[in-house]
């Protein structure tokens, strides 16, 4: 191999110019470095440099771990240069893998409860034992009809199919996700245009970024996007963003507005009228894209039938959306909204922008948010051209394994309840409430590399159910660290880190496609230096496993004579009757299922699995802008016919299953001029200016983007009564959600989190920096520090997430982090959590350990937080109405008081907003918008 020839074929190369830094690939079998303990004198070692991706925030940039020949330790964590998507940088989250793999207190060890739940003792188990309780109790459910009992509850997936294969093959409707505390505001928004969920901007060729709240440092694609909006920023992009809060990427902005929160959809509804009355739009976009003719058909069916009209009428419906209006829901001056107006119509068709958390996440209609914003950048022809803005499908990759098991005709209520038909996706917030209510039990669940008791909302409802043991029968904990939620489970299973574990997964960091596989190092520079390995546990720490020969086994086990049908889909495609091994269904998928991968591997020599494991990532399509104009191929178009919106389709039955999003048997669209192209996934394969299923489910009102009043709107605090909105949805740029608890670097890096107050209220409140104050929602309250700024509007305040960790007991795991607390709960169910002690240093084999400086824990603020599903999307309106006043008497720092009576009322009350509606011939709910595990059609209808 060359290093011509190696340059030629790595991913990254051609968009990175600097490789040349990075150890040459030719060498990253065999690499020499001297041995920094042995200084000064000069001992040369010699490494593996292995591929992986990371695991520690949802991008999964490319990492380059560097496996020591010797030892097989592993002495750091690099970026990996051949990843398309991060080309070889990283956050500091990324190298700081290395302290999660060496972490003193990570578990290593399957555990299985013995006294009471939450009672904190433990015994090792064998992985056998452990395996064959659960998988019998499984068996057990399935075999007697129960299987909606078995519920797999994941938190950070970081891997794109292989939970859904085998809920799938289990014939379980179980996938539950933390999405409805993340990301379904905005998914609803933006998959009422077109079907896709998400934004996938081209930052780096933008003439205008708009970034909705603290997009860069929350974490959402941080490092991928963030590089690639400098270099938007370097050749003359203009960036504007939305935040109440100095963000760090505010800090960048040549614009930044710090709305009241919930206005941001006025906001751009405001742009949006700007556009259309001054005609600073792409109309001949707009004519061939939009379903226009629905839009006059439902709301104006007397008006001319014509595209002309439409703008007109179009134009004066969205004329009340004023600047100042706007200017008067986000109490900001209108000039600076009129400036932001005008700066986005100079954008060219290259508008790049992102909203997923934040405002979306925040309010009651925070759905709206995305769908003005697709508005914004449908009007000004930004959508899938260069420098503007793709849905997320048109630039992620999902390959699937061998043998697929077929849809399954289950529904799970627990789920997805009849209230929420659009939720997008599962309502995983309620599952404590609907337990309560008896709505369901659960026999098996897991709670995989999730911490909802930490986490969620609500946490000591989750806490309440999690110890009701004939609610939930066996609850498995499969984590690679300690956490709060871990404590309330039966078996604590230790699952590996980023470096211990086989994903494959893809994500839309730029217009182009990628497939990332991350690969346990240790394991892999094994079998390179000829060790034996029988499964990755022979490579790893203790008994950690890797989830997918853990999930191999365990179907096995279910199912162990094949007789339910199970079976089948775990076994080799390459030894039939055989268990399937890694290798080999991994092997499977790189020789039939990504394009160009073989021609890669040939030219290097390699099969096509040796490529993955020496680059970690293949990279698939590049340049990918206007999918929607695609022509279809013959193959579509053959026994395809047009209705009369043009959408063509083939025929599809009851028993056929929706793709993941889209609908059933629709190919693409059948326009005017005659021409036949891909068009969206989207019912009418356009995009939805109205959106028929709003209508159908109930919500005409809401059929085409609106501004939704927020819970949290500047009409409903009172400020002279010490009310405030409370922004608890932003977190340090080095930290994670629990994981972050095992590694000491990022622990360095960020250990406090003050209240973020202006100056102007904390003097009104008679507050100074450092003071302790009391914080109210409507069930209970928590005690924190203030930070006077100026880097906070008036009338909101802000906690950052991601501190606030505890532990019940001394000697629990997390030590880096975690405070030790007292709680109890009094006999009307008042929960009340107090800190004993901070974070105080420890011996272990870390000597680090013994130079812990840090002692602020922080506070855990979600306790305090009712649930808030917003009646759409289902999403957790994460902003809270609260009352500041000055700590009372006896408050102590870090004190957390909550009543879970209240905490139900508020549940009712919200439910109560929904409406239990079936859409046309008694559908639960639209098959094209997208659903974990989704079963055959006949399944969406009562
Ligand atoms: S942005 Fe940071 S945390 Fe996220 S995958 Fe990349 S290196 Fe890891």
């Amino acid at each position: 191999m060359t290093t011509e020839s190696v340059a030629l074929d790595l991913p990254g190369a051609r968009t990175h110019e600097n490789l040349r830094n990075y150890p040459p690939p030719e060498q990253w079998d065999s690499f020499f470095l001297n041995d920094a303990r042995a200084h000064p004198r000069k001992v040369r070692r010699e490494f593996m440099l292995v591929p992986s991706t990371c695991f520690n925030c949802e991008s999964a940039c490319g990492l380059l771990a560097y496996v020591d020949k010797q030892d097989l330790s592993i002495l750091k964590v690099e970026g990996n240069p051949a990843h398309p998507g991060s080309r070889g940088r990283n956050c500091a989250k990324g190298p700081a893998t290395i302290n999660q793999i060496n972490d003193p207190e990570r578990l290593l060890h399957p555990l299985r409860r013995v006294g009471k739940r939450g009672g904190g003792e433990w015994e090792q188990v064998s992985w056998d034992e452990a395996l064959d309780d659960i998988a019998g109790r499984i068996r057990t459910a399935i075999v007697e009809g129960r299987n909606n009992e078995v519920m797999y509850h994941v938190g950070r997936p970081g891997e794109d199919g292989f939970a859904e294969r085998f809920l799938t093959a289990w014939g379980v409707d179980g996938h539950n996700s933390h999405t409805n505390i993340c990301s379904s505001g905005a998914r609803l928004g933006q998959s009422l245009w077109g079907g896709f969920d998400r934004p996938s901007p081209d930052y780096a060729h933008a003439k205008v970024i708009l970034l909705l709240s603290s997009h860069l440092e929350t974490g959402h694609y941080f490092n991928p996007h963030a590089q690639r909006i400098m270099e938007g920023k370097l050749d003359g992009a203009k960036l504007i963003v939305i935040d109440p809060r100095m963000s760090n990427t505010a800090s960048h902005a040549n614009l930044w507005l710090a709305p009241w929160p919930g206005s941001e959809a006025a906001i751009l509804l405001a742009i949006a009228s700007y556009l259309l009355r001054t005609r600073q739009i792409d109309a001949a976009y707009l004519e061939r894209w939009f379903n226009w003719d629905t839009y006059l058909d439902n709301l104006h069916p007397d008006a001319p039938p014509d595209f002309a009209t439409f703008l007109d009428l179009l134009t004066e419906d969205y004329a009340t959306f004023t600047f100042e209006f706007a200017a008067a829901e986000a109490q900001v001056p209108v000039e600076r909204i009129e400036a932001m107006a005008r700066l986005v119509a100079e954008c060219d068709g290259k508008l790049a922008a992102h909203v997923w958390r934040s405002a979306c996440a925040g309010n009651y209609g925070g759905w709206q948010v995305a769908r003005a914003l697709w508005f914004v950048l449908a009007l000004t022809g930004s959508i899938g051209t260069k420098g503007g803005t793709s849905p997320n499908g048109w630039d992620k990759f999902i390959p699937h394994g061998p043998n697929m098991p077929p849809a399954h005709e289950s529904w799970n209520e627990l789920t997805w309840p009849a209230e929420y038909p659009l939720s997008t996706n599962e309502m995983s917030i309620l599952l404590p409430h609907f337990l309560k209510d008896g709505r369901g039990k659960l026999e098996v669940y897991f709670s995989r590399v999730y911490n909802p008791i930490w986490t969620n909302p609500d946490g000591f409802t989750w806490m309440e159910a999690l110890t009701d043991t004939d609610a939930v029968k066996l609850h498995v904990a499969l984590t690679p660290t300690w956490s709060e939620t871990a404590e309330f489970a039966d078996y604590v299973l230790p699952m590996g880190h980023s470096l211990e574990r086989h994903d494959t997964h893809s994500y839309e960091t730029h217009a182009g496609k990628w497939l990332g596989f991350r690969q346990p190092v240790r394991r892999v520079a094994m079998e390179k230096l000829g060790l034996p390995v029988g499964d990755t546990r022979d490579a790893n720490p203790g008994e950690v496993w890797e989830e997918n020969e853990y999930w191999f086994e365990l179907s096995w086990r279910i199912d162990p004579d094949g007789s339910l049908g199970i079976r089948q889909y775990f076994e080799s495609p390459y030894r039939p009757g055989e268990k399937v091994t890694v290798d080999e269904y991994y092997r499977w998928i790189f020789e039939n299922q990504v394009p160009g991968l073989q021609d890669k591997a040939d030219r290097l020599g390699l099969s096509p699995l040796a490529y993955m494991r020496k680059f970690g990532v293949v990279e698939v399509a590049s340049d990918i802008y206007r999918v929607d104009e695609r022509p279809l191929t013959d193959a579509e178009l053959d026994g395809a016919v047009a209705d009369e919106h043009g959408v063509l389709r083939k025929p599809v039955t009851l028993e056929s299953t929706p793709p993941l999003v889209g609908e059933a048997g629709a190919v693409g669209v059948h326009h005017a001029d005659g021409s036949q192209t891909f068009g969206w996934l989207s019912p009418s394969r356009k995009l939805e200016v109205y959106s028929p299923a709003m209508r159908d489910w109930g919500w005409p009102e809401y059929a085409t983007p609106q501004y939704i009043e927020s819970h949290v709107s500047r009409g409903k605090i009172d400020t002279e009564r010490g009310e405030f909105v409370l922004v608890p949805t932003f977190r340090l740029p080095t930290l994670i959600h629990t994981r972050s608890g095992n590694a000491k670097y990022l622990n360095e890096l960020g250990n406090t989190h003050p209240l973020w107050l202006n100056r102007s209220d904390a003097d009104r409140l008679g507050l100074v920096t450092g003071a302790l104050v009391r914080v109210s929602t409507r069930i209970g309250h928590f005690v924190v520090k203030v930070w006077a700024t100026e880097g906070i509007r008036p009338g909101v305040t802000a906690l950052s997430h991601h501190m606030g960790r505890w532990r019940l007991r001394d000697g629990e795991g997390s030590r880096w982090v975690t405070g030790l607390v007292d709680l109890d709960r009094s006999p009307e169910g008042v929960w009340r959590m107090r800190q004993r002690q901070g974070v105080q240093a420890f011996s272990s084999d870390d000597k680090d350990s013994e130079r812990i400086f840090w002692e602020d824990p922080g506070v855990h603020q979600n306790l305090t937080f009712p649930v808030q599903p917003d009646p759409w999307s289902g999403m957790h309106c994460w902003l809270q109405k609260v009352r500041l006043e000055p700590a009372h008497e006896g408050d102590r720092y870090a004190d957390v008081v909550v009543d879970t009576r209240k905490s139900r009322e508020v549940y009712r009350e919200w439910l109560a907003m929904t409406k239990a509606t079936l859409g046309p011939g008694g559908q639960r709910r639209p098959e094209f918008l997208m659903r974990p595990v989704k079963p055959k059609r006949k399944a969406f209808r009562v």
